[in-house]
């Protein structure tokens, strides 16, 4: 008989991987499934000035390696597999994956987010050709060019910073004045010599067939439109939770955030929610290690009151 785990986490970002250190430390069989590299966004990441302890010289894909290994010392096993069903009723959770079907007796739903389009003219079209989402993956393309950030948050201020390490010029977009970003990094990118704010600007379309050969802006006051010659653009507009395999099992808002109460209990019982895929205000890697705790220490009591050894 297939064995079954006392929980399954999905998603191995910072929040699964903690949800896998705690779950596995309380003794609990634990099963960690990641269809991707783990890490999730925290991997795409070069500095992390704001994990509480982490070095100055810890990398965003070493901290996570950290993570993961630990949680691998205390027992968590780890499987890279992509989730195609879940089954979440029952007592007894199915998780049904391309090579297999798992079984738990609690679900911890940790798969994070994904970064979503700015909706400018051929945005898709030259994804991969000028136009990315990532500069940890795509920063050394454009060593000694000119590059574009769109946004106006912490992943673009960071990015942004971090990119100059290798273009000659960044200029970050933002559709309007005020910056989401915290304060301390908007001041050392204005203090930046290589790096120009655009403001009040939206981008409009990107220009180029096979590749990227320029940016058409357009002033949100004044309408008035201009192009800007850059060799890549760097789109940091936020994230979307993904959560498109809970939809109609599990109470989701607007966006599609899964709701969770502080426990990180979701509406169903047994399953629980943790990390950037949850309804919440602060995103950050300290947040989603929180939750992954919170929610395995909860997940545990849940399986001791329900489940007999
Ligand atoms: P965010 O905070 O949601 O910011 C998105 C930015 O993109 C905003 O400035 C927004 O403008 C702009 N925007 C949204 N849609 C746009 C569009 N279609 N065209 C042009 N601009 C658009 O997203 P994020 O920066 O990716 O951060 C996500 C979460 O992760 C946040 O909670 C953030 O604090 C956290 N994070 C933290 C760190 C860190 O602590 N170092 C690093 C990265 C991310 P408006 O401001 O006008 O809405």
């Amino acid at each position: 008989m297939a064995q079954i785990y006392d929980t399954i986490i999905l998603g191995g970002g910072p929040a699964g991987l903690s949800a896998g250190l705690y779950a596995s430390r309380s003794k609990m069989k634990t099963l960690l499934i990641e269809r991707g590299k783990f890490g999730g966004q925290t991997a795409t990441t070069d500095e992390l000035e704001n994990y509480p302890g982490s070095a100055p010289d810890c990398t965003g894909p070493q901290l996570v390696e950290r993570m993961r290994k630990q949680a691998e010392e205390f027992g968590t096993e780890f499987l890279k597999d992509e989730v195609l069903e879940v089954e979440l009723e029952g007592k007894i959770k199915k998780i049904i994956c391309k090579k297999g079907t798992y079984e738990a007796k609690t679900i911890i739903i940790a798969t994070g987010a994904y970064p979503r389009l700015s909706g400018f003219k051929n945005e898709t079209e030259l994804r991969g050709k000028g136009v990315s989402y990532c500069a940890t993956c795509d920063a050394d393309f454009f060593t000694e060019l000119d590059v574009a950030v769109i946004g106006g948050g912490d992943s673009a201020i960071d990015e942004a910073i971090y990119l100059t390490k290798f273009a000659d010029s960044v200029t970050i977009i933002h559709r309007r004045e005020g910056f989401r970003a915290a304060k301390t990094s908007l001041e050392k990118a204005q203090k930046n010599p290589k790096i120009k704010f655009i403001l009040d600007t939206v981008v409009e379309e990107a220009k180029g067939d096979e590749i990227l050969e320029g940016l058409v802006l357009r002033n949100v006051k004044t309408n008035e439109v201009t192009d800007l010659t850059v060799d890549g653009c760097f789109v940091f507009v936020g994230y979307l939770p993904i959560s498109e395999l809970f939809k109609g099992k599990i109470k989701l808002n607007d966006r599609g955030d899964i709701i969770t109460d502080e426990e990180m209990r979701c509406d169903i019982e047994g399953v629980f929610a943790a990390g950037d895929i949850r309804e919440k205000t602060l995103r950050q890697v300290v947040t989603a290690t929180a939750d992954g705790a919170i929610a395995a220490t909860t997940a545990e009591k849940y399986v001791e009151a329900n489940f007999e050894d």
